[in-house]
């Protein structure tokens, strides 16, 4: 399977903060492209087609933070699938732990936002992970089931093999600078890939499962040697070019 390496700039970057960033990471990438490397820039909607143009010659696809579950409609403030791929990006998150935390988004609405987005032609990268609280106690099987369950329980195989990728990202490292320990990471990752079996059988082992949570260059090549873990969700190590392309050549 390849590596995907994918950048989450969350409410960060101008249009042309973005561009000059996108542009400086091809051009640190674009003589020794990495072999077996997929890279893609999360950014934020008002810079999504700005991004987009700026890596338009290069291999980096770009996707959107987030998506609402509806072709159109009145949904104030909300952006649709095809107004996403009308920007040029081909990718979404849906179920970012910001969201289901800051914003109160349910299991159950990040499973219509994944399905719809995956039926509207955008790739998905699925985002699951537990709080501290439920970590600590005992519940991260429970949690990661629930999340995994209520988004790809309706998918069918074709779909998630088509487009489908989990970000198994825990809360309390995210932005914190607490990494997880690589027997969490294996733990978690070992039953993401079990829980995906339950629901999709074979489909699962080919499904990408990355890491997210405070990675950095320092950390990122031994995350990445990890059973299980196809790649790497990277938020604030992201943001500059040249500490991103370190993470991505890692
Ligand atoms: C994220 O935003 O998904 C993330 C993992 O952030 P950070 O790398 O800053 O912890």
């Amino acid at each position: 399977m390849r590596t995907l390496i994918a950048a989450n700039w969350k409410m960060f970057k101008t249009r042309a903060e973005a561009q000059q960033t996108a542009r400086d990471l091809v051009s640190l990438l674009q003589n020794d492209w990495p072999q077996e490397r997929d890279v893609l820039l999360f950014a934020p909607f008002t810079a999504l087609a700005a991004t987009a143009e700026a890596v338009a010659d290069s291999p980096v696809a770009v996707g959107a933070q987030d998506v609402y579950p509806a072709a159109e409609g009145a949904f104030t403030g909300e952006v649709s699938p095809g107004m996403i791929l009308d920007c040029g990006a081909s990718w979404v998150l849906a179920g970012h732990s910001e969201r289901r935390h800051i914003l109160g988004e349910s299991p159950a609405f990040v499973g219509r936002k994944a399905a719809f987005a995956l039926e509207s032609g955008l790739s998905v990268m699925l985002c699951i992970g537990e709080t501290l609280e439920e970590r600590e106690a005992d519940k991260l099987e429970i949690v990661l089931r629930t999340q995994l369950e209520q988004a790809v329980r309706g998918l069918s195989a074709e779909a998630c093999l088509k487009g489908l990728a989990i970000a198994y990202e825990p809360v309390w490292a995210i932005g914190t600078g607490k990494v997880a320990s690589e027997a969490d990471i294996l733990e978690a990752h070992a039953m993401v890939r079990n829980i995906l079996g339950v629901i999709l059988g074979s489909t699962a082992g080919s499904l990408p499962i990355l890491y997210g949570g405070s990675v950095k260059p320092e950390n990122a090549s031994a995350i990445l040697a990890l059973d299980n873990v196809n790649g790497l969700l990277v938020g604030g190590a992201s943001l500059r070019a040249e500490s991103f392309s370190k993470i991505i050549r890692a």
